[in-house]
C-alpha cells in the first residue's frame, strides 16, 4: 500500500496499474491513473489501521494532495487480496472530506511554512 502511494508520487501509473488485482485491473486504465497521478501533488500520507490475514488485508489511510489549487483528502478502507505472491488493490470504501480552496498567501499545506504561491502552486 505504501509502495502504491510511493508510486502515485513519482506518477508511476505502471505500477498502480499492475498492483490492481487481476478482476480490477481493467476497469483501472494507465491512462485514466496517470491523468489523475499527473494531476495531484501528493503531500502526506497517515495510515489509520492495518490488518493482514492469510491472503487479505485491510488498510484505513489517508493521503493528502494538492489539485489545481485545492487541499484535498483522499481517505479511504481498502482492501487488499494477495494474488501471486504480491498485495495487490482490490477495493475500497471512501470516507468523503470537503476540498478546500487555498488561497494565494496562504502557509502551503506541505508543511514548508512558505505561502502557497512560492511554495507548490508556483
Ligand atoms: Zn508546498
Amino acid at each position: 500500500m505504501r509502495s502504491r502511494y510511493s508510486a502515485y508520487c513519482e506518477k508511476n501509473s505502471e505500477y498502480i496499474h499492475n498492483t490492481y488485482a487481476n478482476s480490477k485491473r481493467a476497469a483501472n486504465s494507465v491512462r485514466e491513473i496517470a491523468a489523475f497521478a499527473e494531476l495531484a501533488d501528493f503531500i502526506g500520507l497517515t495510515v489509520y489501521r492495518f490488518e493482514e490475514s492469510d491472503n487479505t488485508a485491510i488498510v484505513h489511510f489517508k493521503a493528502d494532495y494538492l489539485c489545481d489549487g485545492y487541499y484535498c483528502q483522499l481517505e479511504e478502507t481498502s482492501n487488499f487480496t494477495l494474488e501471486d505472491g504480491e498485495w495487490r488493490y482490490l477495493d475500497g470504501t471512501l470516507t468523503p472530506h470537503t476540498e478546500q480552496k487555498i488561497g494565494r498567501n496562504d502557509k502551503c499545506p506541505c508543511g514548508s511554512e512558505k505561502k502557497f504561491k512560492k511554495c507548490h502552486a508556483a
